[in-house]
């Protein structure tokens, strides 16, 4: 298939733009380059430097004509989206709202996108279902159920054929494509620059919790895993259904846990500071990932955390500053 992956040059859209080059799909990337990296755009890609909030750039790239469309490109942090709520209603949502339009005026009938966990906000029940209540707990979820709903009306009035696919917590590498964020916000890239000697110790931000050991448990989901289950979803895309997948390993780890896995995978001692609770974050996310495996098939080859550090400190060692000064990919 002919595919314009959105938002290609960020850590989860790279990464499933060489899995469809891998499978024989011809790609072209769309990235505006305000948090991604050309460099993380795979070779064999095509590439439009475009923004979502542009129509007429967006309609010339759809125009050339595509089969499906992944749709990766949103701003994805939480803190930023409480702070500057008026980003995310603007970029994710709007900038959604114009992506259908360019794909229902080129007459592209499938759609694969990014979604996630924080659509829920604190669950009721762990693991959670796709059944459970959407109830999200700051902008950044909430814009990215409206972009659900909005994908939803979209298909049963006009036929598009949709999938979302809402993510746990996404870790690991995969090769010389990897996690890149200005800031990090993230617990391993974090653990890892401690590893590295790039911040003095590693936060552990909150550590009385009602769980286990006391600090917060995540379904951890390898992104090659991850990257996976969009092109089943691709295949799974039916004319006038939206289709919502949760996409964890039905695991949780704590953070001490993933710090302790670190600790394993790259013998160093890692120091960390306990500290307050971060504003926001649930005790406990688990995906029930019962759904995507029975009906698209989706196993996972990488559930071991070990797997998944090892790949990101790979990637940490082979990439100390990130993309900045890296050769394209
Ligand atoms: N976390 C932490 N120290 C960090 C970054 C994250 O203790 O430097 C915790 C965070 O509070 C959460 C878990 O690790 O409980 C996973 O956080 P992350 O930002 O990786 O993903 P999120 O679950 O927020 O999407």
């Amino acid at each position: 298939m002919r595919l314009l992956v959105t938002g290609g040059a960020g850590y989860i859209g790279s990464i499933v733009a060489q899995q469809l080059l891998a499978a024989g799909h011809e790609v072209v990337v769309l990235d505006n380059l305000s948090r991604g990296h050309r460099a993380a755009v795979p070779d064999g890609a095509g590439f439009v430097e475009a923004d979502l909030l542009d129509p007429p750039a967006l309609a010339a790239a759809v125009a050339e004509g595509f089969d499906g469309a992944l749709h990766f490109a949103a701003l994805s942090l939480v803190g930023e989206s409480v702070a500057r709520p008026e980003l995310y209603w603007r970029n994710n949502v709007a900038g959604t709202l114009n992506l259908l339009d360019a794909l229902r005026a080129a007459g592209v009938g499938r759609l694969v996108f990014s979604s996630t966990a924080a659509t829920y906000g604190e669950p009721e029940q762990v693991p959670i279902e796709e059944t459970a209540p959407t109830r999200p707990v700051n902008p950044y979820g909430a814009s990215k159920l409206a972009v659900d709903q909005m994908i939803g009306d979209e298909c049963r009035a006009h036929g598009l054929g949709a999938v979302s696919l809402r993510y746990f917590n996404v870790a690991g590498a995969s090769g010389c494509l990897g996690e890149d964020h200005q800031p990090e916000t993230h617990l391993i890239p974090n653990v890892l620059r401690a590893a590295l000697g790039r911040q003095e110790c590693v936060q552990i931000f909150g550590t009385d919790y009602a769980t286990p050991d006391g600090t917060a448990v995540r379904d951890y989901i390898h992104i090659e895993d991850l990257a996976t289950a969009h092109l089943l979803a691709l295949d799974g895309a039916r004319g006038g259904e939206h289709r919502i997948f949760n996409l964890g390993n039905g695991n949780g780890f704590s953070v001490r846990e993933v710090i302790e896995a670190a600790r394993a995978v790259t013998g160093l001692e890692i120091p960390v500071r306990e500290a307050p609770r971060r504003p926001g974050d649930p005790p406990i996310l688990v995906a029930a990932s019962g759904k995507i495996r029975a009906e698209l098939g989706w196993e996972p080859r990488k559930p071991a955390l070990a797997d998944m550090v090892g790949d990101a400190w790979a990637f940490a060692q082979a990439h100390p500053h990130g993309y900045a000064g890296a050769p394209a990919a």
